[in-house]
Formats: structure tokens, sequence, C-alpha cells
């Protein structure tokens, strides 16, 4: 694969954006991405007609389907704003802040929980935002880890992204960095030598990566991945279940064992946020935790990720199967960390 090299506007020459005349929605994708959908005559505009969709077109190309916003979906899930202690610092967890670096992604998935905030014009973290954020951070020790989010803080030009976490380390040289990206599944490309030996020296730092279907792990992913691990840089995975594109227990059996065998761990399979206009990706969580159930009995626990879900209205993450308190007719409700009760609608399958 051909190497580019990330000065100035980072990859434009990598990348496809634009709106889809059908549905009038903007989307991204990269040119390796989109190399992956299959060539096999699957339909990957059809969407709720019935047509088999491609998995990979399936998580970039927009659908109308996207326009139906359920009165219950939100434009901010998981409650991001409400734990947002000063600009892009979102501290929810006691030990962890998660920082939204930049707003850009290489592709932009139709299922992301954040769609409120990627591609959206926030752009890159400032000079003065930064500040603020490590302000806060010398006055927070109990924060042990900042994630680096976003968007896609590997969007960044290596020397920004560098310099970043250079201004983390000034004031907090013992925090631990987590890099949350997708470019090894969707820009192998960009995962060079001197990107990971710059991240391995600016560590301890540990990569959270997003692939969600075997047809991703490519010889160039594979090789992608191999060169973070070579540096010291622990991998893991985090899948979300989207019906049509990995919600039974081959496809994830094969992607999980295929992860583990190259060293990264699946971490969580997340069930579907109340994203607006995704409902068409959600599964039950009852098909869920069926799937957990058969790749339990046929995963080694390295290959075995913790099925999970974001609480709405900020409940925070819980693993969902000893959370479900009950089930009620139209709603699963969990206990959040905090003791209270949690609902999540329970939608038609
Ligand atoms: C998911 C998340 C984290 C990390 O949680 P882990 O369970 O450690 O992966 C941290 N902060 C926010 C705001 C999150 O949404
Ligand atoms: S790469 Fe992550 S942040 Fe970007 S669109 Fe996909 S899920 Fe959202």
């Amino acid at each position: 694969m051909e190497r580019v090299s990330f000065t100035g506007e980072p990859f434009s020459q990598e990348l496809e954006q634009g709106v889809d005349p059908a549905t009038r929605l903007p989307y991204g994708v990269s040119r390796y991405y989109s190399g992956l959908v299959a060539d096999n005559g699957e339909n990957p505009q059809s969407a709720a007609n019935g047509t088999r969709r491609d998995p990979i077109a399936a998580q970039y190309v927009p659908t109308e389907a996207e326009h139906h916003v359920r009165p219950y979906e939100d434009a901010d899930p998981i409650g991001d704003r409400r734990y947002m202690v000063v600009p892009r610092l979102v501290h929810h967890y006691h030990d962890r802040a998660l920082l939204l670096v930049n707003d850009r992604c290489a592709v932009y998935c139709r299922h992301c929980f954040r769609r409120h905030f990627t591609g959206h014009g926030s752009g890159r973290i400032t000079k003065p935002e930064l500040e603020a954020v490590c302000r806060y951070l010398e006055l927070t020790p109990q924060v042990r880890e900042v994630l680096l989010s976003g968007g896609d803080p590997l969007m960044l030009p290596d020397r920004e992204l560098f310099a970043v976490m250079d201004r983390l380390r000034l004031v907090r040289s013992d925090l631990l960095l987590r890099v949350c990206t997708r470019m090894p599944v969707v820009l192998p490309s960009r995962i060079t030598d001197e990107l990971v030996s710059g991240l391995a020296a600016r560590g301890p730092a540990w990569m959270v990566i997003h692939a969600n279907h075997p047809r991703e792990l490519t010889d160039a992913f594979v090789a992608a991945a191999q060169r973070v691990l070579r540096c010291g840089i622990p991998v893991s995975n985090q899948t979300v279940l989207l019906r049509g594109v990995n919600d039974n227990a081959d496809t994830l059996e094969a992607l999980f064992s295929a992860l583990v065998r190259i060293g990264v761990r699946p971490y969580y399979l997340f069930q579907g946020d109340l994203a607006a206009g995704t409902a068409h990706f959600r599964t039950t969580v009852d098909e869920g935790l069926e799937i957990m159930r058969i790749l339990r009995s046929r995963l080694s626990g390295l290959a075995l990720p913790i099925y999970a879900l974001d609480l709405p209205d900020g409940g925070g993450k819980v693993p969902v199967e000893s959370a479900l308190l009950r089930r009620e007719p139209d709603a699963y409700v969990f206990a959040g960390p905090d003791g209270r009760e949690y609902r999540y609608p329970r939608e038609k399958a």
C-alpha cells in the first residue's frame, strides 16, 4: 500500500467526502475502506428493502433509514455533555477522562454515537482549550488515564498529535494515554513507523481500535496492528453490535478469534446506543445475550469481550449480563453504577 506523508492538510487524497444525492446526507470514507466492499452483487445502497447489504458499505453509505428518528433517540445518547468539565474534556468515570482532540474521522460511521460531535465543525483542539484541559488535570490527580478520542485523534498530523501528548505529559507525567482510533481498520497506511515510535516515546500508551467485521482484517490491517504492538503499545478492540453487519455468532466468532491471534484483545462488544437515526442498526438486548451465550461456548476467554451498554441519560457503561434487572413490556431495566434504575427501550426485533 502506498504511504502518504502526513504534513500539512493530512491525507486528503486518501479520503472521499461528499453529500449522498439520494439521501442528502453527508458521508466520508477512505478509498482504502470503500475498496473493501465486496464486488459480488450485494447492493451497498439497498437499505430497508430486504436486499442484503454489504457489511462494509453498511458502515459508511448513508441510507434513508437515518432520517427516521425515534422519540427516545438523542443527539447525545451517552450524556457526554453532562460530564464535560471543561470544553472537550469529558470526566465521567473516577480515574479516567476523555479528550475530544478533534472532530474528524477517516470514515464517518453511520452508527456513530458521537454523531453530534464528529464532522460538525468544532475542528481541532485549540491552544487555549488545551491549556484549560491541562489546568483541570493538574488539579485532578484522581485522573490516571486520558483517552485521546474525538473524532479520530490520528486525523491530526503527527507533529500536532505529539504536541498535544507532550503538553499533557508536561503537567502529568504519570498519565496513561489511551489512543482511541479507527485508523488501523479504515486507513492502515496511517500507521507509519514514525507514528508508532512517536506514540511509544510518549507512553505509557494503549491503543483501542474499532473493528466490526472479519472482512476488515486485511493484510494491511494486520501489518498496522503489529507495527503498533511491536512498539510495546497494547492494542484492544471495541466492536459495535450492528444489525445486518455482525449480529450473528459466526461472524463475531471469526472476528474475535482472528483478532486475538494477532495479539489484539477483544475488549467490548457494545449494544447499540440510542443515537439519532440509528434504530435500523440496533439489535435487541435479548439477541445480544443469545449471541454472547453461543460465543461463550465457542471462544477462549482471551477472545471473549464484555457485552456492554452505555446507559441512556448518562448512566454510564455497564456489563449487560450483570446489570440487567428485568424486562418490562417496553423496556429493559438496568442497574446503573449509581444504584439507580435506567431504562433501555425494548424495540421490535
Ligand atoms: C467509555 C468511556 C471511558 C472509558 O471507559 P472504560 O470502561 O475504561 O473503557 C472513559 N470516559 C468516557 C466518557 C467514556 O465514555
Ligand atoms: S471512527 Fe469512531 S468517532 Fe469516527 S465516526 Fe466512526 S465511530 Fe464515530
